[in-house]
């Protein structure tokens, strides 16, 4: 601890095993169809655990398959030029751009940077349309590759996910699986199934009880190191060992709080974000902690992204969505499990605030976090590299501001570095915190 810092502060103990975590399945992902294993790319927004029965496969999340070479520019920059010679436009979705590219040149890179041969063609894929766009990217990837797929219709989640959602949700997760055990010519297994839906509900779970452990004085975690914590969740939540790290992870955080150790020593001003963070630009956290004590305690994007949520009787705080087990929802067959799972998913759960049915909740989720979280202040991402996320984020700013939390948007990109501009970002920053009366602890 330096002379002047306000509180303690440590590095997590379990922050080389998520590396390792990260780098472990990606592996076993790239290497599937060399050890005989199906492999499966599913967007994380509606459970990927839906392929769990079928034994012997490899199941990745599109999304952070999207962010890890959107996190390498110089790769992602690769990725989405190559697209636009194929004439998609500079606007289109970076995440999508990236895939894309990917796809195009068959390679891939490495979470420690290596790039590979191969782009990891999947034996089966599936999409959720929590915009339209988000099908579209797997339409292209899958027609490109011959891919057989499914794409998912979500018209809307949370607060309207009433029995007739959950019975339509049901009913294409039912026939997904009919079609993915044609396409692959391999039997669903439901009691794999069935543990491995409930294996996910309950990291899912944990990230909630983590997330409320940080709305504590000082932050235990900054979002920047969340991103990395978010990982198993986002890509094994089925293994009974993603759980039992959740837990271990728990465990560590409610130590912190416990002994007032802090994310940011000199934490002292406490920030919310919005959306997918700027990836290829990360260090802008470091510098908002470095130069004014800002850390950044969470945001829609990350508390919602593997965890679930909703309003207590409706309309008050932000509570955790109760695990379909706990309150006596029936998993016992396919069905039932598929039920549960969509129910519990179609709470705010992964990007479903950003549905655009659910649009005018966003704003409301965003300011209930600000208070909750104790935010002093709102940064809020108009990330122009998803229209889906940063559609509604202007009201989210003015809901957050005409509560009396003075919020600004900064604009950005969650792939494309040719739409970071870190000078302006920095200089918007240092205007926000000046005009906020906060010291700059650099000067
Ligand atoms: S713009 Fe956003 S919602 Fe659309 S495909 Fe890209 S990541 Fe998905």
């Amino acid at each position: 601890m330096s002379a002047q810092a306000k509180y303690k502060t440590e590095p997590m103990k379990l922050w080389n095993k998520v590396k390792e975590f990260k780098t472990k399945h990606f592996t076993e992902y790239h290497n599937a169809h060399k050890d005989g294993r199906l492999r499966f790319l599913g967007s994380t927004a509606l459970s990927i655990s839906q392929y769990t029965g079928f034994e012997n496969s490899v199941i990745m999340g599109s999304e952070p398959f999207a962010a890890n070479i959107a996190f390498y520019k110089d790769f992602g920059m690769k990725a989405m030029e190559i697209c636009e010679k194929k004439g998609m436009t500079r606007e289109l979705c970076g995440y999508s751009k990236c895939v894309w590219g990917a796809e195009f040149m068959d390679k891939n890179i490495m979470p420690d940077g290596t790039i590979i041969d191969g782009w990891g063609k999947p034996d089966f894929a599936s999409a959720f349309s929590l915009a339209p766009c988000h099908c579209k990217w797997f339409q292209i990837l899958c027609e490109n590759a011959g891919v057989p797929m499914y794409l998912y219709d979500l018209p809307k989640a949370y607060p309207y996910n009433d029995e007739n959602l959950i019975n339509y949700m049901t009913g294409q997760m039912m026939a997904n699986i009919e079609e993915c055990e044609k396409a692959v010519g391999q039997p669903f297994i439901d009691e794999l199934f069935i543990e491995g839906a409930k294996n996910e509900i309950k990291a899912y779970d944990m990230w909630t009880q983590i997330m409320v452990l940080n709305q504590a004085v000082p932050a235990p975690l900054d979002e920047k190191t969340m991103f990395s914590f978010i990982v198993p969740n986002l890509t094994r939540p089925y293994d009974p060992e993603t759980y039992a790290f959740m837990k271990e992870l728990r465990d560590e955080v409610q130590d912190r709080v416990d002994r007032g150790i802090a994310a940011v020593a000199n934490e002292q001003f406490r920030v919310i974000t919005d959306a997918i963070p700027p990836w290829p630009a990360l260090e802008l956290y470091r510098y908002l902690e470095k130069e004014y004590g800002a850390v950044v305690v969470g945001s829609p994007y990350v508390i919602c992204l593997c965890g679930s949520w909703k309003f207590e009787n409706d309309e008050g705080d932000l509570i955790p969505t109760p695990m379909p087990m706990d309150i006596g929802m029936p998993m016992t067959t396919r069905e039932e499990t598929v039920r549960a799972l969509c129910w519990y998913r179609s709470h705010f759960s992964t990007e479903t605030p950003y549905n655009i049915a659910c649009g005018e909740v966003l704003h409301e989720l965003t300011l209930k976090i600000a208070k909750q979280w104790k935010a002093d202040g709102g940064m809020l991402h108009q990330n122009i590299g998803c229209t889906m996320q940063a559609l509604g984020s202007l009201e989210s700013r003015n809901a957050v501001a005409a509560a009396g939390i003075p919020c600004i948007n900064f604009e950005g990109n969650d792939a494309d570095v040719r739409d970071i501009d870190m000078t302006n970002m920095k200089r918007k920053f240092d205007i926000f915190f000046e005009a906020n009366g906060v010291k700059r602890l650099t000067k």
